[in-house]
């Protein structure tokens, strides 16, 4: 008998006829006699509709009453489902995050799974029950409910084919699989087949929300079978899996990153440790910083520019100025109205020519790139937000019509 991980996200149950639906297509799966457990998101908005509720109470809430409120919107997805699946006539349960065995570290509101005790989920397997599990949850050593960050339930889906060694792991959403790029936006966009772990994992963190970029690095450490597809047709879908034999250059995808901000530090003096200085002040904080630029120096002094999260940008403004007095910076200019533009593809290691193509399309629709930084799997640029959607179809367009 086989063991299928389904997960369904928002879209995917927002209403009774899309429950509906989704228990329909977890009893075709347990019909053909596989077990399945599902792992499944909030209704529609609720997430969102629960972060307002808590702002017009208090926007300073801690992370802590956050999650124990967020977590709410998961069980009443998972418990429908089930009532769902009851009325279909199969046997069924509803489990939450910790009911489900999952242990989390403490970071409220972007915990990290430690473990899945699988005993639970296991015993009601073993009854030939299906098995709903509320995503994006779990519980940290204090026995208090954490969040595994927004998007997460594809990570709670991922971690349960991991522990429970799954044969595939089939993630249902509301696009038929991963595009070219956001089809939201992308007219042009085409579904890929296929892509490798790396490749996904780049473009979830560069923007590409189709999948949590936290469940990639699962799927690949544990080797976990991934297929990303809609909830709402049968279409094929596209593979998360091993490497692509890629033989030449090949771009798979254009994302964008509006969770920016740009930071400058102006006519700072250009002198050994400068740079060391405000990073390191920054990231003793837990702070990331991302796109870097120092200009060369000129009489004695430099710029030194960088970008954060958006939500980090206020916090690294304070520490900028707690540490004025050693920054040195004559003047500090920062800005949110930027965005970051990436192509991904294995396949362009090596290729000069791969960047000059992509500076090229911004060039011809007159966009202006702010800072660039290049890896061996991604290229980069800031430009203005407002610009960050037609500089993703210029490029686009660039390299993936054919
Ligand atoms: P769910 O609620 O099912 O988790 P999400 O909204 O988190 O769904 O993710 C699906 C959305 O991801 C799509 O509606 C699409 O707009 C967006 N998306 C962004 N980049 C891509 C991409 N490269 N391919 C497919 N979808 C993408
Ligand atoms: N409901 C959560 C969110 O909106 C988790 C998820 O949907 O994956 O972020
Ligand atoms: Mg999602």
């Amino acid at each position: 008998m086989g063991l299928i991980v389904q997960k369904y996200g928002g879209s995917s149950v927002r209403d009774a006829e899309r429950v509906m639906n989704v228990a329909n297509r977890i009893v075709e799966a347990y019909d053909a006699g596989n077990n399945v457990v599902v792992a499944v998101s909030a209704q529609g908005d609720t997430t969102d509709d629960l972060i307002e509720k808590a702002k017009e109470i208090n926007p300073n809430a801690s992370k802590r009453e956050m999650d124990m409120l967020l977590a709410t919107g998961e069980q009443i997805s998972i418990s429908l489902l089930a009532m769902a699946i009851e009325k279909i006539g199969r046997p069924v349960i509803s489990l939450t995050g910790w009911q489900a065995g999952f242990k989390t570290d403490s970071n409220y509101s972007n915990a990290r799974i430690s473990r899945v005790d699988t005993e639970r989920l296991k015993s009601e397997l073993d009854k030939r029950k299906i098995v709903i599990v509320a995503g994006f949850q779990g519980l940290n050593k204090y026995d208090d409910i954490t969040t595994l960050g927004r998007g997460g339930s594809d990570t709670s889906a991922v971690a349960l084919a991991a522990t429970l060694g799954a044969d595939i792991c089939e993630i249902y959403t509301d696009v038929d699989g991963v595009y070219t790029a956001d089809p939201r936006f992308v007219k042009s966009a085409k579904k890929l087949d296929d892509i490798s772990y790396d490749e996904m994992l780049e473009l979830a963190s560069l923007g590409a929300n189709v999948l949590h970029n936290r469940s990639v690095e699962m799927a690949k450490k544990y080797h976990v079978k991934l297929a990303v597809k809609s909830s709402l047709n049968k279409n094929e879908g596209t593979f998360v899996k091993g490497v692509n034999k890629v033989e030449k250059m090949l771009v798979r995808g254009v994302t964008r990153d509006n969770d920016v901000a740009r930071i400058s530090l102006c006519n700072v003096e250009d002198i050994p440790g400068k740079a060391f200085t405000v990073f390191a002040l920054i990231s003793k904080e837990d702070i990331g910083v991302d796109l870097i630029l120092q200009s060369i120096g000129n009489n004695g002094r430099k710029d030194i520019s960088f970008t954060v999260k958006e939500s980090d940008l206020e916090r690294v403004l304070e520490i900028i100025e707690e540490h004025k007095e050693t920054i040195g910076a004559a003047e500090v200019k920062y800005t949110k109205d930027v965005s970051k533009v990436s192509i991904v593809g294995a396949g362009m290691v090596n290729n000069a020519g791969v960047a000059t193509k992509m500076f090229e399309a911004l060039y011809n629709a007159h966009i202006n790139i702010s800072m660039i930084a290049t890896s061996e799997i991604k290229i980069s640029v800031l430009v203005a937000r407002k610009e960050a959607e037609r500089a993703v179809n210029a490029i686009h367009d660039k390299f993936l019509l054919d």
